[in-house]
């Protein structure tokens, strides 16, 4: 469903991605992880367009992601993203920003939209919280509306980067707990995290990115239990 060939990009003279080639296919969930400026942001924000790359192509379900041939709106329908700090309207209801993609981005007429609005909001946990604003949810609160409204796209994968770095311990489980529940409805995911028990628990692979390279890849397990490389074994060493 993604494929990365290669890709590489530079900001100015900083190389930040130097030849990354990956898959994911479809109904597969696969973590990211690496040290902090090692590029894992970089790949989720080039795979949906929001970052243009220098070299080697990435393809989404085979359209290639180009933010210069104005593929990007497409591929943004077939991949929806997940941020760290939500980014939700603080203006509008938790209802107003899920519904306002399938409503001003594909057109799917409101009453229909509202309606099933409210049913992703109950899916993730939030029946009732449909007229709240953001300011008024608990951080776990908005991450999980932030995931309804990722849904209300009816994307064929998501990426998620660190959707739980912001929140406080507490509420990381809740978010976790949604993640899980969609990755075993078969919803392909991304998801670069620090939460090495998610990936082991939940992740098909996992990819191991250093310094704009993947060091090592491998079954979720493999490479957290028997990492291979000395880069991943020191990694691992430092955040479990
Ligand atoms: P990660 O998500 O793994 O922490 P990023 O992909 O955010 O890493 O960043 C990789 C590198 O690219 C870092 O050195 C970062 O400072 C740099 N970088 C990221 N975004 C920009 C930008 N818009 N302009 C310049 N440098 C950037
Ligand atoms: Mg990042």
């Amino acid at each position: 469903m993604i494929a990365l060939e290669d890709v590489r990009k530079s900001f100015g003279a900083l190389p930040v991605l130097k030849g990354i080639t990956a898959r994911v296919e479809k109904g597969e969930v696969v973590c990211i992880i690496g040290p902090s400026g090692s590029g894992k942001s970089t790949i989720l924000r080039c795979i949906n367009g929001l970052e243009s790359y220098d070299g080697g192509t990435i393809r989404v379900n085979g359209q290639r992601v180009d933010r210069a041939s104005g593929t990007i709106r497409s591929v943004r329908v077939q991949v929806s993203m997940v941020f760290q700090r939500f980014n939700l309207f603080p203006h509008r209801t938790a209802l107003e920003n899920v519904v306002e993609g399938p409503i001003y981005v594909k057109g799917e007429a409101r009453a229909a939209a509202l309606e099933r609005g409210r049913a992703l909001l109950a899916r993730v946990g939030l029946a009732g919280k449909e007229d709240a604003h953001p300011p008024e949810l608990s951080g776990g609160q908005q991450q999980r509306v932030a995931i309804a409204r990722a849904l209300a796209m009816r994307p064929d994968a998501i990426l998620f980067d660190e959707p739980t770095s912001a929140l406080d311990p507490e509420l990381v489980g809740e978010v976790l707990g949604v993640m899980r529940a969609l990755a075993l409805e078969g919803m392909t995911m991304v998801v670069v995290t620090h939460e090495m028990g998610f990936a082991r628990e939940v992740a098909d692979r996992v990819l191991f990115l250093d310094h704009g390279v993947i060091v090592e890849e491998g079954p979720a397990r493999d490479l957290l239990n028997r990492p291979r490389h000395p880069r991943t074994q020191d990694f691992l060493r430092r955040v479990l």
